[in-house]
């Protein structure tokens, strides 16, 4: 097997891909070598921690031909760990042409000994119209479909893994087309195609779609590949959609134009008002800013390409470690929190998320609690698929009394809590259980019915006290859509208990119901009282026919 997951969370796994060249850990990122003009020596790429890098077989075929398969790629850069080489699709995208075709450049990356090689594609350029993104599709399946089988005589071991690129842009219908037909071929990796417009543009938001539809599409074991995903703002995201590897020039491309990349954002050397760049690497630790500023340029860009690459390393590592912990979604969050283009990319994450919940482990063995801090932490998949399973797999029990019960006075687990427990006890020794349905009204996840209140989150959750107005409206509305369902389902009469502030809320809730027999709202301000009422509620449901 050349891909192993270790470990998930949301749709975002850390995992080992097993080159020839050695492991690599992913989630992981290639720095990309230029090999004409590198401004970073690897060595220093090394020190950092990265174990790969990327360069262009293109470049090196135009630039240095057969020297680099007559000694091999790996002692031409001398660097011993993987090394992936792209194709020159780049170079046909920015310039039009390219002087090779597919099958030459694919068996010069063989010849040279690459790692990971990347078939010759055709990438989609931004603004085209549709029907020629079509054909270029075609074409490039066409490619990708000639590649595996000359790859089987010229590598018959199959020593270097073979990347096929899925292109369609933001074009969705052609890009899921080109997933699914790509993922019906036997690739070792899968790539995102070209989103490079949209990453220079900060649209996180369409780079997240464009990940979620393709991820949909391909064999899940795989690993997939986001190509020219070089920011810390993006990596979370795009990790948490189901990438696994980046590869990126920006930490060269930037430093060109003194741009310090930062984990939540970029900023240019000189207009930092401050002594120091806020970071504690090497670079940064012994140079100031006034220091950097009166180098020359080249010393200079090659110390602000360490320190970007260094504030990338750290970022791949909160990602691991975030995935570790199971609270990538809390991250994502809390990066969301300052900046709009953000924001969005985490609504495109809940939404692609939504789509592809049967990748995701389940929750399950999990026993972390969650906390629900936010409108955003009700996208999280684990309650997105609660409210989906409630309303479309759960089928309540036959009964004619609802018992809807405070949230906020019940202990988690629910199924543990002494007052549920001893409700149900005095239920069934006076043989009333089969008419009753005990409902617990969750200020946050709404109504959570007793017979599933052990399923992961609806116990294993935290919530913000005071709990603020527009979590409690969303609960309610739930409760409404699930009392509907109950109403439907033959019940007749309700027992609801609230806290004060939420009695008028409910009111209005039952009066908009289907027909009831009886309803009663009690209020209990604390547990004691809460307590006091049961005796009440166990003679009511006594009196009530069915
Ligand atoms: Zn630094």
């Amino acid at each position: 097997m050349t891909f192993e997951i270790l470990d998930k969370d949301l749709a975002g796994r850390i995992g080992r891909l097993i080159t020839k060249a050695g492991v690599i850990e992913t989630p992981a990122l290639f720095p990309v070598i230029n090999p004409i003009k590198q401004v970073l020596p690897l060595g220093e790429i090394k020190n950092v921690g990265f174990n790969q890098v990327i360069t262009n077989a293109y470049l090196l075929k135009r630039h240095y031909g057969d020297l680099v398969k007559d000694i091999g790629i790996h002692r031409f850069l001398n660097w011993d760990g993987p090394i992936m080489t792209d194709s020159g699709a780049y170079q046909l995208l920015m310039y039009g042409k390219v002087d090779v075709s597919p099958s030459e450049i694919l068996r010069y990356e063989v010849d040279i000994g690459t790692d990971i090689g990347v078939i010759l594609d055709i990438p989609t350029q931004w603004g085209r119209p549709k029907d020629v993104v079509f054909l270029e599709i075609e074409e490039t399946l066409r490619r990708a479909r000639s590649a595996l089988t000359k790859l089987k005589l010229w590598d018959p071991e199959h020593r270097m893994l073979i990347v096929g690129p899925v292109q369609g842009g933001d074009k969705f219908d052609i890009l899921s087309y080109s997933a699914s037909k790509m993922g019906e071929l036997n690739f070792d990796i899968y790539a995102v195609g070209s989103p490079t417009t949209l990453l220079e543009e900060y649209d996180f938001s369409t780079v997240i779609r464009m990940v979620a539809t393709v991820k949909a599409r391909l064999p899940p074991g795989k690993p997939i590949h986001l190509f020219g995903a070089g920011h810390p703002l993006i990596l979370p995201f795009a990790v948490a959609m189901g990438v696994d590897l980046f590869d990126s020039a920006s930490y060269a491309l930037y430093a060109r134009d003194d741009r310090i990349i930062l984990r939540d954002r970029t900023v240019r050397l000189s207009e930092l008002r401050v002594d120091r760049i806020p970071c504690n690497c090497p670079v940064c630790r012994r140079y100031s800013v006034k220091e950097l500023m009166s180098m020359s340029k080249p010393e200079r860009e090659r110390l602000i390409a360490l320190h970007n690459l260094h504030v990338l390393w750290e970022e791949l590592q909160e990602i691991r470690a975030r995935i570790r912990e199971g609270t990538l979604w809390e991250y994502l969050e809390e990066k969301a929190g300052g900046d709009a283009r953000v924001k969005s990319a985490l609504l495109a994450l809940r939404k692609g998320l939504k789509a592809l919940l049967n990748v995701i482990p389940d929750e399950s063995g999990r026993v972390r609690a969650m906390h629900i801090t936010s409108m955003e932490s009700l996208g999280r998949p684990e309650v997105v698929r609660h409210v989906e399973r409630l309303f479309n797999n759960y089928e309540p029990p036959r009964g004619c009394v609802a018992i809807v019960l405070p949230g906020e006075y019940l202990d988690r687990p629910y199924a543990r809590d002494f007052l549920i427990s001893w409700l149900l006890n005095e239920l069934s020794a006076r043989n009333l259980l089969s008419k009753v349905h005990v409902v617990i009204n969750n200020p946050v996840l709404g109504p959570i019915p007793y017979e599933i209140s052990e399923i992961y989150p609806l116990s294993q959750h935290e919530y913000p006290q005071p709990i603020p107005r527009y979590l409690r409206s969303y609960s309610l509305y739930l409760l409404r859509r699930y009392l509907d369902v109950l109403v439907r389902r033959g019940f007749t009469d309700l027992i609801i208990i609230t806290i004060g502030d939420y009695e008028s809320r409910i009111k209005s809730i039952i009066d908009r119901l289907g027909p009831l027999k009886s309803s009663v709202i009690l209020r209990a301000s604390s547990k004691d009282e809460l307590y006091s009422l049961m005796t009440w509620v166990i003679n009511v449901v006594e009196n009530i026919k069915c």
